[in-house]
This record gives C-alpha cells, sequence and structure tokens, in this order.
C-alpha cells in the first residue's frame, strides 16, 4: 500500500515487563524515539504485559522512570484512570488524542503526562479480531495435545522435512471446536497462514523473503482473553496507526507472521527497520554482564543520561563525519535508518567511559554538585553547595562517572585513616618531612583566611620549595591533606579546604610522625 508514505511517522517502543530496562532495549528505544523526532512524527509507549505470570508492576515502574531519566518522552497513551483513548479502532484518533492530552495533564498519577497503553488492559479489542478471524474462517481451535505435536514433530524430522504443525485441527467445524471447547477440552487458537511467501524491504536489511509454507498455521492465543504476543502486537500496530516497526533483529522471524495477519485482516502495510544484534568486542554474542545491564545499574554507577544516548546511538549507526561525541540535538539530525549497520555493533564499555567523562568534563561545576549530591548522600556526607561545586570542579578532569567522582572527592568531606609512611617523600626521614610540615604551617599562617586561595598559598610556599624541594614540601601536604598518593593539585586543595582544615590536616600529619 504506497499510502504507507504519506501517513505521518507514528512508531512504538513496545516492551514486556518482565524485568528490569536493560541497555539493549534502550538503544531500540532510543532508534524509534529519534526517527519519530526527525520526521514530526509520534513515539508511542506500548507496554507488553499479556504474560501474565512473568510481567510485574516493578518492572513496568522501573521501564517508565529509566525512559524519563533518559528523557525519552512517549508522546500519547491512556488516561491516568485507565480508560484507553485513541488506539481505539472505532475512534478519531487525533481528535482524541488531544482532548486525552489535556486531561492526561492534569492528573497527574503517572510518570509522564500519559500513561503509557498496556496490553493487559485491551483485551476485549483483541477478543474482537479472534472472534472476526475464527468467525472468518481464518484461525480456529486446535485440540491437539502436546505429546501428538512432539510425535508429529519427531516424524517429520525423520522425514527430512522442516518441523511445523501438521494442520490436523484445521478442518474442525467452529460449532464443533466451540462445543468441544465448553466441554472443557483444552485448546489453543491458531492462524490459518496462506501456503505463500512473504516478502517485505526492511530499512536496514534490504530485501528479506519467508516462505508461508514452511511455517505451520500460528497459534496467536491460548483462549478469546489470552491473545499472544504476535497476534496482539500486530492489532495494536494497526490500531495505534504505526508507520514504522523499529526493533531488533531477533524479532525478524516474526515479522512474516505479522504480515500475514495484517493480510488477513485488512490492516495497513507497516515498514520494517530490524536492527542490529549487540555484541562483545570479541564479537562473540553480547554478555549478559553488559546487555542485560539494567538502565538502573547505569544511572547508579554515575553514567550520565545524555552520555548512554550519545553511546547507544552510535551501536550500529554513525555519523557521516568522524564524530564521537554527539549532543541528541545533532544525533536526531544525522541520524539516517538507512544507514544503520546490518553487522552487529560492538558494545565497548571503555568507549562509554571516554564517553561519559566527556560529558562530565563539558558540565559547569554546580551542575556537576547537583549530581556529586546524590552520590555524596548515599555515603552519608552533605555540604554547602559551593563547596561541593568547588570539589567537584577539582575533580572533574580526572574521572570516568558520577560514582568516580564521589569516590574521588570523598577526602574533602572526610579524611580519610592513613599511615605515616604515607607522608614522607622519597628515602626523606620522619623529621625530616615532620620538619617540611611544620615550616610550611608557618608559612601558611601568614596568610590572612580570607586570601587564603591557590595563588597566594603558591606564593606563600615558593620560597621554601626553592630552599627544600617540590617533593619534599608539596608530598607531605597532598598526603597529609587527602590521605592517599593521588589527588589534585596540593596547593588546590587547600584553596578548596579553607586555612583552618587545611592547618587542621596538617597537624593531624605531624602527630602521626
Ligand atoms: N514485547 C516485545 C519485546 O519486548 C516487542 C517486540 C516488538 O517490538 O514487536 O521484545
Amino acid at each position: 500500500m504506497t499510502a504507507t508514505q504519506k501517513r505521518g511517522v507514528r512508531v512504538r517502543f513496545a516492551p514486556s515487563p518482565t524485568g528490569f530496562l536493560h541497555v539493549g532495549s534502550v538503544r531500540t528505544a532510543l532508534f524509534n524515539w529519534i526517527f519519530a523526532k526527525q520526521n514530526s512524527g509520534k513515539f508511542i509507549l506500548r507496554i507488553e504485559d499479556t504474560d501474565k505470570e512473568r510481567s510485574k508492576p516493578e518492572y513496568e515502574k522501573n521501564i517508565l522512570e529509566s525512559l524519563k531519566w533518559l528523557g525519552l518522552d512517549w508522546d500519547e497513551g491512556p488516561s491516568p484512570n485507565g480508560a484507553q483513548n485513541n488506539a481505539d479502532d472505532t475512534q478519531n484518533n487525533a481528535e482524541k488524542s488531544q482532548r486525552e492530552s489535556a486531561s492526561s495533564r492534569r492528573k497527574s498519577a503517572y510518570i509522564g503526562d500519559y500513561g503509557p497503553y498496556r496490553q493487559s488492559e485491551r483485551i476485549k479489542i483483541y477478543r474482537n479480531y479472534i472472534e472476526r478471524l475464527i468467525g472468518e474462517g481464518r484461525a480456529y481451535r486446535c485440540f491437539c495435545s502436546k505429546e501428538q505435536l512432539e510425535s508429529d514433530r519427531q516424524t517429520m524430522l525423520a522425514e527430512g522435512l522442516p518441523p511445523k504443525y501438521g494442520g490436523r485441527c484445521r478442518n474442525i467445524k467452529k460449532e464443533d471446536g466451540e462445543k468441544r471447547m465448553k466441554n472443557g477440552e483444552a485448546c489453543v487458537i491458531r492462524f490459518v497462514v496462506p501456503e505463500t511467501d512473504v516478502e517485505f524491504n526492511d530499512l536496514v536489511r534490504g530485501n528479506v523473503k519467508f516462505s508461508g509454507e514452511l511455517m505451520g498455521d500460528m497459534i496467536i492465543a491460548k483462549s478469546e482473553d489470552e491473545p499472544l504476543y504476535n497476534f496482539a502486537a500486530t492489532i495494536d500496530d494497526e490500531l495505534m496507526e504505526i508507520t514504522h516497526v523499529i526493533r531488533a533483529e531477533e524479532h525478524l522471524s516474526n515479522t512474516p507472521k505479522q504480515i500475514f495477519l495484517q493480510q488477513a485482516l485488512n490492516f495497513r502495510e507497516i515498514k520494517y527497520a530490524h536492527i542490529p544484534l549487540i555484541l562483545n568486542p570479541d564479537r562473540s554474542k553480547m554478555s549478559k554482564r553488559y546487555l542485560e545491564s539494567s538502565v538502573n545499574d547505569y544511572r547508579s554507577g554515575g553514567y550520565l543520561p545524555e552520555a548512554m544516548l550519545n553511546f547507544l546511538s552510535l551501536l550500529g549507526w554513525h555519523p557521516k563525519e568522524e564524530k564521537e561525541i554527539l549532543g541528541i540535538d545533532e544525533i536526531i539530525k544525522e541520524f539516517d535508518i538507512k544507514r544503520v549497520q546490518k553487522a552487529g555493533a560492538v558494545f565497548n564499555i571503555e568507549k562509554l567511559n571516554w564517553i561519559n567523562s566527556q560529558y562530565i568534563k563539558k558540565k559547569t561545576n554546580t551542575e556537576l554538585a547537583a549530581l556529586l549530591r546524590i552520590f555524596l548522600e548515599n555515603k552519608n556526607i552533605d555540604a554547602e553547595d559551593e563547596f561541593v561545586a568547588k570539589v567537584a570542579g577539582a575533580e572533574k578532569e580526572r574521572v570516568k562517572t558520577i560514582a568516580e567522582l564521589a569516590e574521588a572527592a570523598e577526602f574533602f568531606f572526610k579524611l580519610p585513616d592513613y599511615g605515616p609512611e604515607l607522608l614522607t617523600w622519597k628515602n626523606r626521614t620522619a623529621a625530616e618531612t615532620k620538619n617540611a610540615i611544620n615550616e610550611s604551617l608557618k608559612m601558611l599562617d601568614e596568610i590572612p583566611e580570607e586570601k587564603f586561595a591557590r595563588e597566594e598559598i603558591g606564593n606563600a610556599l615558593q620560597q621554601l620549595i626553592e630552599k627544600t624541594g617540590r617533593g619534599e614540601v608539596l608530598w607531605p601536604i597532598r598526603a597529609a591533606l587527602s590521605g592517599q598518593k593521588a589527588s589534585p593539585d596540593p596547593l588546590e586543595i587547600m584553596g578548596i579546604l579553607g586555612k583552618k582544615e587545611t592547618e587542621r590536616r596538617l597537624k593531624i600529619a605531624m602527630k602521626k610522625l
């Protein structure tokens, strides 16, 4: 159908709430979201929670919160009171959507302006379509037992045939099927898969062809009220007026199933883009450790949402120019779904770390302080904004994540315990070290408190450094102030800590010697 091109772009992200949102899924969400933004389209969030056992409200909550944190807002959904809106085939979509959006905003029970669509709330809708297919003889009840199916499978394999459902129940009359079901016989609902080929032009993979003949009639629902993924997704993609389905490559084999259903139900055509697998640096399939790390893990690990988006956008795509750091506006401008690669995309944590560090460096000290504060709170550290901002500024060039920043900055707030050996520079003796600290203290004491800043401190210590040696003076000071071997420049630390705290820490050091 050529009308597809003329429809306004509408895409969806359709996670199943069966676990915390992981980064592989976020890449899918992101590509959809970008595509919507580039085309002034709509990005729809649909929670595919028809699997009652595995779907959990806490996972849904996590999906919503993670998308919000990343700034991947969705554009519409039902109102917070749970009513369905514009994804109902009887409604005028645009008009209803506007009305709904206004009312949703008033009620702020939801995380976003809109609730997501939930398949569990749309069972009645799917039911209508199941009944329609059964009524038209395009779907039927199948009473085959597991054992029967397994033995059919074995027979086919023994005959060298690719296994598929052989259609034993296909000719059971509708009325007979209903009777047997009412009598309590266990059954599922199968869709009559046409024995023809299905072909589509994938935006990433080019022309793709599947044979219906090899597929066999597929189960679309366990019962009228228990639709399965391929069926519910097909119905929703039509009702939600989805124009482009952008999803992971592992769903490629679902696409012919969904196209057959669309054809049977006279639905509109959809364009597909199956985006590449995510691989380990050695090109093996992505290990759980990274891919299934949830967004939560990265968030609590101190990664910035903008760095995550930047990094994930480069998993399977890259801009025409050699560039690694791209803000979201740039990505929206340059992203091209047709240039997404077919080959697997390597997930390189070092690259994510590097990208994250670049974003950290670009932040102002005040911005960083706000982020740092959350991590400091977890360490029960509280301090004035100005102080936290200075600390963030001193450490920001040296860290890859905010968690690392908090780690590195901790000594500014609490002097860690350390042994006296840390204070001595090379093979200097304890007495020499103590003397150097004492001399430094005398010089520092000359600086009035309000002038106690890096430059002044440098000037005050200059003579002593020239006389005694740089390492001899500054090493013990660094150790005394930070309790560690590596830190920002000790002059800067003194400026941030202020005169009193500097002197206090230097005196503690002298006592250790
Ligand atoms: N619920 C499916 C999943 O989480 C969605 C697949 C699709 O995008 O059609 O993988």
